[in-house]
C-alpha cells in the first residue's frame, strides 16, 4: 500500500485525543501527531531511499514489516502504563506502536507481508497472486489498489463532517468527494484491461521493478512491495 498508510494514523490520533492531557504543550501535541502519522509509513521509508540512492524500488529489510518490533514498543507501552507514570511517553509509545501495526495490516490486505520475520520469512496476506508476483506495477494495475482511494475518501469525509462548520460547503464537498471517487473506480475499473496488458511485458523484465532483487541483508525481497 502507498499513501493511504496515513489513514489509519488519521484516525489514531483522532481516537486518541480525549487521552491527551490539557498540560501537554502545543509541540508536544505536534509531536505525538508526528508520530501517530509518520510510524504509519515510516516502514516504507528504506523503499524511498533504495529508489533514490540506489535505484531500485524495494526494501533493504524485512524487519520493518515484522509484527515483533512494534510488539516490543506495545510491551515498552504496557510496562509504563502500569508503572502509572509519563503519561506522554504513554502516549507516544501507543500512537507508534498502532501506527505500525496498522501499516502490516494494510500492507496484509494489498499484497502480503512477512509478518512473522525472522521466525518466518513466508508473505502473509490475502492478495492476487498477480500483485504477490508482479511487485508495485502489478499492484497499481490490480482492482486491490482500490482500496488506496476508497480509504483517503473515507479519511477526507471523516475531516470534512467535523470541521466544515457550514452546511452548504459539507454537502457540495459531500457530493465532490464521493463522485470522485465513483469516476475514479469506474474508470480505474474500465481502463484495467488495458493497464494490465501494458504492464504485463514490462514486470516480466529480468530487471524491471517487479523482478527478484536481493537486499542488503540478504535475503529476497522480491514478493514485498512497500
Ligand atoms: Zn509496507
Amino acid at each position: 500500500m502507498l499513501v493511504a498508510h496515513l489513514v489509519p494514523g488519521y484516525f489514531i490520533t483522532i481516537q486518541s485525543k480525549s487521552r491527551w492531557q490539557p498540560n501537554w504543550t502545543v509541540r508536544q501535541c505536534a509531536l505525538l501527531r508526528l508520530a501517530a502519522l509518520g510510524s504509519t509509513i515510516a516502514p516504507d521509508l528504506d523503499v524511498v531511499y533504495n529508489v533514490i540512492f540506489h535505484d531500485f524500488f524495494n526494501h533493504s529489510t524485512l524487519w520493518t514489516h515484522s509484527l515483533f518490533p512494534y510488539i516490543s514498543i506495545l510491551f515498552i507501552w504496557w510496562i509504563l502504563r502500569q508503572s502509572r507514570r509519563w503519561p506522554y511517553l504513554q502516549m507516544l509509545a501507543w500512537l507508534i506502536a498502532l501506527g505500525g501495526i496498522s501499516h502490516l495490516l494494510l500492507d496484509v490486505v494489498a499484497h502480503g507481508t512477512p509478518l512473522l520475520y525472522p521466525l518466518l520469512v513466508t508473505m502473509v496476506g490475502v492478495p492476487p497472486q498477480r500483485v504477490v508476483e508482479g511487485g508495485v506495477w502489478a499492484y497499481l494495475t490490480d482492482p486491490i489498489f482500490l482500496f488506496e482511494p476508497f480509504l483517503l475518501t473515507l479519511a477526507a469525509i471523516h475531516w470534512l463532517l467535523h470541521n466544515a462548520h457550514d452546511q452548504r460547503v459539507r454537502i457540495i464537498g459531500l457530493i465532490i468527494l464521493i463522485a470522485g471517487l465513483s469516476i475514479f473506480t469506474t474508470s480505474f475499473l474500465l481502463l484495467l484491461p488495458v493497464l494490465q496488458e501494458t504492464i504485463t511485458g514490462f514486470i516480466l523484465l529480468p530487471d524491471g521493478l517487479g523482478s527478484v532483487h536481493q537486499a542488503t541483508d540478504g535475503l529476497i525481497t522480491a514478493t514485498i512491495i512497500h
